[in-house]
């Protein structure tokens, strides 16, 4: 599952050669108030294409803040946030079409509770693609058999597992065929034991070349799949290393302490 064996000859064919890979994310000088309090202060971050970037910090750093801001589900007070080279529209369908570039996966699954699981995967191809309902019902279903759910499709989400749901939620999101996909703490809503199937689900992903960035407490996701890991406190980037670097010679206090109550 190391991801220093990505740029191997299993790579997919945009990443084989010599050519520098271009960022799917640009964060340039991103500023973020609420009210008085500043919760982004001045991050600046690209991520590369096929890269899986894990953002690690303590609870009220900004974390969810930053994923917000990324797919404009909140505006940012200045700077720039660019996804595959295109900074995205304050609004409108511009908007819309954009932000299905970035697909979103949150602690609380939100599937729309009245609608199938396959028709909570459909229904966003179908909306915003203006795809066929034949069409979106053949993707819906290869993605739901990639998150392991096929045989649950005419469920209604209540009567899944908390994993199950999250899974949904996973393929809901890539049924618009993002370029990026955002992780926020995907994990900490669930029992322990439904963890493992839902970060196995976004393990394959990232061995398939997804561009993720991913806020998770799940240290060993974090050193298995990341291929950098960002340390964020109070609003800013402290550090960005390897995960081997990260974890074995954390450079601030800050991530030493924060690691020193985590592991
Ligand atoms: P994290 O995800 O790292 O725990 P957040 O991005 O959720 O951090 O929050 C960063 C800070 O911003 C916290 O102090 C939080 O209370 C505050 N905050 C987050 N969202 C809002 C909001 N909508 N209005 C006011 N304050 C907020
Ligand atoms: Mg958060």
């Amino acid at each position: 599952t190391s991801n220093s064996e990505r740029a191997g000859p299993a790579a997919p064919p945009e990443r084989a050669g010599d050519e520098p890979v271009r960022p799917m994310i640009e964060i340039i000088d991103v500023e973020k108030h609420f009210g008085d309090l500043h919760v982004l202060k001045g991050i600046r971050l690209d991520v590369p294409s096929g890269q899986v970037m894990v953002v690690l910090g303590p609870s009220g750093s900004g974390k969810s803040t930053l994923c917000r801001t990324i797919n404009r589900l909140e505006p940012v007070d200045s700077g720039t946030i660019r996804i595959d080279g295109t900074a995205l529209p304050a609004e409108g369908r511009a908007l819309a079409r954009l932000r299905a570039d970035v697909g979103m996966v949150f602690q609380s699954f939100n599937l729309f509770a009245h609608k199938t699981i396959l028709e909570n995967v459909t229904l966003g191809p179908v909306k915003v693609h203006g795809m066929s309902k034949t069409a979106a019902e053949e993707l819906g279903m290869s993605l739901l058999e990639r998150v392991g759910i096929a045989s649950q499709r005419s469920k209604l989400p209540a009567q899944l597992s908390g994993g199950q749901q999250q899974r949904v939620a996973i393929a809901r999101a890539l049924a618009m065929k993002p370029k990026v996909m955002l992780f926020d703490e995907p994990t900490s809503a669930l029992d322990p034991e439904m963890v493992g199937e839902v970060l196995d689900v976004m393990t394959s992903l990232a061995r398939d070349g997804m561009t993720m960035l991913v806020v998770t407490h799940e240290m060993g996701f974090a050193r298995r799949a990341a291929d950098r890991v960002v340390f964020m406190s109070d609003g800013e980037i402290v550090e960005d290393a390897g995960p081997d670097e990260f974890f074995s010679a954390p450079k601030s206090a800050r991530a030493k302490d924060f690691l020193s109550k985590i592991l």
